[in-house]
């Protein structure tokens, strides 16, 4: 058999073949395609975001980048319906719109942030709380 560039070509190209078949979509997983202008900016940020972490996959950055946007926006949504009525050093209480306007009281001890009306830690109450540069400064004293 001539060994000849071209079967030679003809190779690698069905080793690359093979390779994009082991990376398809295993059952719970979904492939998508970016394209133009969207992966350019994403492979910039990509490549900003992995000199602070060098194990970063270009997969896992877009798909948690996609996540903390859409959870980002969510916050910004709600965030708009809550408004600040007044502050203590260790009370907060704030005005929700969803909630009938009722008042919703936020209590900082000892450094952590609890939503009284709620019984939670974790609700937009408490994020709303943590935006506000006063409790940051009292949290950081
Ligand atoms: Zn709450």
């Amino acid at each position: 058999m001539v060994n000849n560039g071209y079967k030679h070509f003809l190779n690698v190209k069905f080793i690359n073949l093979k390779n994009t078949n082991t990376i398809l979509p295993q059952p719970g997983q979904k492939t998508i395609t970016v394209s133009g202008k969207i992966l350019k900016r994403l492979e910039e940020l990509y490549n900003v975001e992995k000199i602070k972490k060098p194990n970063l996959s270009f997969a896992l950055f877009v798909s948690e980048s996609a996540l903390i946007e859409i959870e980002r926006r969510r916050i910004l949504k709600e965030a708009q319906l809550i408004s600040l009525i007044s502050l203590t050093e260790d009370t907060i209480i704030l005005k929700d719109v969803r909630k009938k306007n009722r008042l919703v009281e936020v209590q900082i001890r000892n450094k952590n942030l609890k939503c009284i009306t709620e019984e939670k830690f974790d609700c937009i109450h408490v994020g709303f709380a943590l935006a506000l540069p006063e409790v940051r400064k009292a949290l950081n004293s």
